[in-house]
């Protein structure tokens, strides 16, 4: 069996769960001469960023071309001995190599008839809690309550709420108002549901308001507080460690294995984002997750874009005791619920293990592609 087709796909489609904005990731199909099609997917999140690595996935496809998927650990290898000096520490190449090699355990799952969690060695959770991850969106926190117990009857154990984010919350950015939120937010959903803030890029905190505000938050025992001091602040992160009692979350932003090594050199970090999309795929991100296991500290999947992101991280969180939950968007969506013939989801606030579909799992529905195409 030979790799004989390639092909970026960058798309553009509407977010629901990020106030309908455009949002934009590259795809990748992956044919061999049999017949087989595997798909890969990296989270570039804008226009530029996705033509980029559609052109990085044209020219590193001579690495594929001609090669069998069963090898996709040598191609890993390959591309990224080929793209030292333009990928040194991550960026566009890291996207790149991220498509391919999520399409490539797709296709060798499927060449084998096994699953990539059987692929990985099988799960070590029996299920794992499922939790909506959103944006804040409306102006009224009464209303955001109302819909936090919207999420909350379909069973997920919990929420994670992005601040700083698009629309009307205006969250992040006033003391007395973020608590008074959270306040509301654990009324809402009650004490035994787990409740994540999450920090939008537009927030910019110094360490003594991250301090001032989890501090407040601590008394709604919020499950952990993520990216309060953005990607790389490694004093402001221990100031905050110190001060305060929730847990801390970051590292969603790097790209391989010697970023999170500088995370968890500093000591600060306690539950670690990790996308495939973004940290070399699968591979890249097995990589990472060895060395937070090791640690004893938590991995969790940023999975926040299609399904295929989605599938890839349900297969190596369950391959991995530093995973404790999985996250789904609440509303639907077109690249998680029009893109596959079944959307991934959870079954009565737990997930499963995926292991009786070959590869990632999924069936992609074409007509989607197409449709989202970028122009
Ligand atoms: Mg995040």
């Amino acid at each position: 069996m030979k790799i004989v087709k390639v092909e970026p796909i960058p798309v553009a489609y509407p977010e629901p769960n990020d106030f309908n904005a455009e949002r934009y990731l590259c795809l990748v199909k992956i044919t061999t001469d049999d017949g087989l099609v595997g798909w890969g997917e990296s989270i570039t999140q804008f226009k530029e960023a996705n033509f980029a690595v559609a052109a990085l996935i044209n020219g590193l496809s001579e690495f594929v071309i001609g090669r069998s998927p069963l090898e996709n650990q040598s191609i890993w290898t390959a591309i990224k001995e080929r793209y030292w000096w333009y990928g040194y520490r991550g960026g566009l190449a890291a996207y790149a190599l991220s498509a391919i090699d999520i399409a490539l355990w797709d296709l060798k799952g499927k060449a084998l008839n096994t699953s990539l969690l059987n692929l990985l060695g099988g799960p070590v959770h029996e299920k794992l809690p499922a939790i909506a991850s959103g944006h804040a969106h409306d102006s009224s926190i009464a209303a955001m309550a109302e819909q936090a117990q919207g999420w909350m009857s379909s069973g997920v154990q919990g929420m994670k709420v992005g601040f700083g984010k698009r629309g009307n919350a205006n969250l992040g950015f006033d003391h007395d108002r973020d608590v008074e939120y959270v306040k509301k937010m654990r009324e809402a959903i009650g004490p035994d549901k787990k409740l994540m803030i999450d920090l939008g890029y537009a927030v910019k905190w110094d360490v003594a308001t991250a301090v001032k505000r989890v501090q407040a938050f601590d008394d709604y025992n919020i499950d952990w507080i993520e990216e309060p001091l953005g990607a790389w602040d490694p004093e402001g992160y221990k100031t905050l460690r110190d001060k305060t009692k929730t847990l801390i979350a970051y590292g969603e932003r790097e790209w391989n294995v010697a970023g999170y090594e500088a995370i968890l050199a500093t000591g600060t970090c306690d539950v670690f984002g990790i996308d495939p999309g973004r940290v070399e795929g699968v591979t890249g991100f097995t990589k990472v997750v060895s060395r937070i296991e090791s640690a004893r500290r938590q991995a969790n999947a940023h999975a926040w874009s299609s399904a295929i992101v989605s599938a890839a991280s349900i297969a190596v969180s369950f391959s991995s005791l530093a995973f404790k939950l999985f996250e789904f968007k609440p509303l639907p969506n077109p690249m998680q619920n029009d893109l596959v013939l079944t959307p991934l989801t959870h079954s009565d606030g737990w997930v499963y293990p995926p292991t009786d579909k070959p590869g990632l799992g999924i069936e992609i529905n074409e007509d989607v592609v197409n449709k989202y195409r970028q122009k």
